[in-house]
This record gives C-alpha cells, sequence and structure tokens, in this order.
C-alpha cells in the first residue's frame, strides 16, 4: 500500500488541511475544491487505496467513518437537514485519489443522485 498519497500527507501533518476530525483511526477535512456547503473527506488512517483493497481488519476503521460522519455533521448543523455520503471506487465510480475516502456532502438540496446515461441508440 503506498503512503505517499496526498491523503496519507495531509493524515500526517505534511500538507496543510482544514482538519475538521481527527482520532486514532480516521482524519477529516475539508475538501479542497467543495461542491456544496459543505463538503469533507473522512478517510482511514491506513492507506487503503479503494474499497477493492478492504480487509477484515480494516472494518473497525471504516465503522468510524460512519461515526465520524454522523458527528461531523451535527457540528456542521447538517444532521437535521440531511446530507449524502459518498465513496468513489477506480476509474468508472470516478476516483481520483487513491486513498479510500468518504464525501460527506450537505448544506444546501443535493437532488436526486442517480442521473441515467442517455438512451442507447437502437441499431
Ligand atoms: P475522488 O474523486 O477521489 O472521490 O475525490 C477526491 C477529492 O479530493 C476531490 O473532491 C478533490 O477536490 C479532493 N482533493 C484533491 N486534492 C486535495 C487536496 O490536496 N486537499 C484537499 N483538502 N482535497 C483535495
Amino acid at each position: 500500500m503506498s503512503e505517499d498519497t496526498l491523503f496519507a500527507k495531509i493524515i500526517h501533518g505534511e500538507l496543510p488541511a482544514d482538519i475538521v476530525f481527527q482520532d486514532e483511526l480516521v482524519t477529516a477535512f475539508r475538501d479542497i475544491n467543495p461542491v456544496a456547503p459543505t463538503h469533507v473527506l473522512i478517510v482511514p488512517n491506513a492507506a487503503i487505496p479503494t474499497v477493492d483493497d478492504v480487509q477484515p481488519e480494516h472494518e473497525l476503521a471504516l465503522g468510524r467513518l460512519f461515526s465520524a460522519a454522523r458527528q461531523i455533521a451535527r457540528d456542521e448543523g447538517i444532521a437535521e437537514s440531511g446530507y449524502r455520503l459518498i465513496i468513489n471506487c477506480r476509474d468508472h465510480g470516478g476516483q481520483e485519489v487513491f486513498h479510500l475516502h468518504m464525501h460527506l456532502l450537505g448544506g444546501k438540496p443535493l437532488g436526486r443522485m442517480h442521473n441515467p446515461p442517455p438512451p442507447t441508440a437502437l441499431v
């Protein structure tokens, strides 16, 4: 597993970030390019590249992602209005940074997530 990702550097304090939560298992910081009034990335401190690399020993940290999301949503004042949690995996999932992370998005109505592709032309 690579320890060289941007997010590993943020976790270890080698790159600046607006950290909103950190404990022994996860770190959460504001996305540099937010797409919603609240856009926080919650990452396991262990360098797990993608969801496809998850192992049973990661389960505690991955559960903590959700506990942290709940707490951060409360701290941000969006728990009642609601929010969206997203984890992208690899190319078709749109993953850009290969250190598993959960997006916490909220602070405005986000609409429906599923955007169906255009119908395939009949041949
Ligand atoms: P992905 O597409 O991999 O699920 O999401 C990666 C996210 O990381 C993007 O939303 C992007 O804006 C964010 N990001 C990329 N580089 C940095 C950085 O250096 N600092 C912070 N805080 N966010 C970053």
